[in-house]
């Protein structure tokens, strides 16, 4: 699994940052999760094919998370894309993408499927034979849903020297691979965990932006390897977050420790502060495993 930032400050583009935008590369799919103003300039930047990215979800209809979809769209057609390109966003998302398209004259040419949300609870939106996207509810100043994104379990590891010691012919390899036990010719059976190995567990991503601190939060979460949650302030400002539907670098390290998640990634920092450094310090006061967003910051985990 792996995680690029394109962007994670809050608001305003500017000069060395950018709003919010994300590549997650989990089980052979590219996912981006949300798309603020500058989104391709980035991708390109950090190498990102435009053409693996077949999945979009947009987290909320504020500027600074989805400004950067129509050029995206528009540039997918100059491009010459032909497949399917899927839309996960909170209803409204068609009407204002395809109000720009209609006024320019410029539709797709390749299908453009929207799936606009409004559910209240946590929904399952995607699914296939790899992974899994469903919709984390979230607190803002409009409807808002995060994405908690989930691999699936991956088949057994063939144990090759096991197999070919007991010559196992080929044809058997894809039963094995999915569990089954083997009987030899001479009617021994041969049970599967001698033939394979457990499969890496299944990895687990959520992605928070942007959302006022609330406990449901870590329910919804609970035990993902990593949580990315805004964090636009710190503690001294909570009565800001508070006012504007935000979160503290404080209230997301509570999240990460009440939802028993290995790995807390914080972001959406307000351009007010001197040093990013200072949300990682106050949330390590109550959670160990504490990494800071910056644009262009790549993770695996
Ligand atoms: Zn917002």
């Amino acid at each position: 699994m792996r995680l690029t930032i394109l962007g994670c400050y809050a608001a305003t583009p500017r000069t060395l940052t950018n709003p919010t935008a994300q590549v997650l590369e989990i089980n052979g799919h590219i996912l981006l999760l949300d798309c603020g103003e500058g989104t391709q300039v980035q991708l390109r930047k950090h190498k990102v094919k435009f053409s693996r990215i077949n999945h979009i979800f947009i987290s909320h209809l504020h500027g600074d998370h989805f400004f950067g979809l129509p050029g995206f769209i528009s540039t997918m057609r100059l491009l010459g894309r032909e497949k399917e390109l899927h839309i996960y966003g909170p209803k409204g998302i068609k009407e204002a993408i395809t109000l720009l398209m209609k006024l320019g004259d410029s539709w797709t040419n390749y299908p453009l499927i929207f799936h606009e949300l409004t559910g209240i609870g946590p929904e399952l939106i995607f699914e296939d034979a790899k992974i899994s996207v469903s919709t984390i509810p979230l607190s803002h100043r409009i409807y808002t849903n995060g994405f908690l994104i989930k691999e699936k379990l991956a088949k057994r590891k063939l144990n090759i020297e096991a197999v070919e010691a007991y010559g196992i012919d080929i044809a058997y390899y894809r039963n094995i691979q999915n569990g089954k036990d083997v009987i030899l010719d001479d009617g021994t059976l041969i049970s599967n965990n001698v033939l394979t190995y457990d499969p890496a567990p299944p990895k687990s991503y959520a992605f928070c932006s942007d959302t006022v601190y609330t406990k449901e939060t870590a329910k919804y979460v609970e035990g993902v390897d990593v949580l990315y949650h805004e964090s636009t302030f710190l503690e001294s400002e909570a009565q800001l977050a508070t006012k504007t539907k935000h979160a503290t670098a404080m209230q997301a390290a509570k999240i990460a420790k009440q939802a028993n998640v290995k790995d807390l990634i914080l972001g959406h920092y307000s351009t007010r502060y001197k040093s990013i450094e200072l949300f990682k310090q106050e949330a390590e006061t109550i959670f160990a495993n504490v990494h800071l967003a910056d644009d262009g910051r790549v993770f695996n985990f």
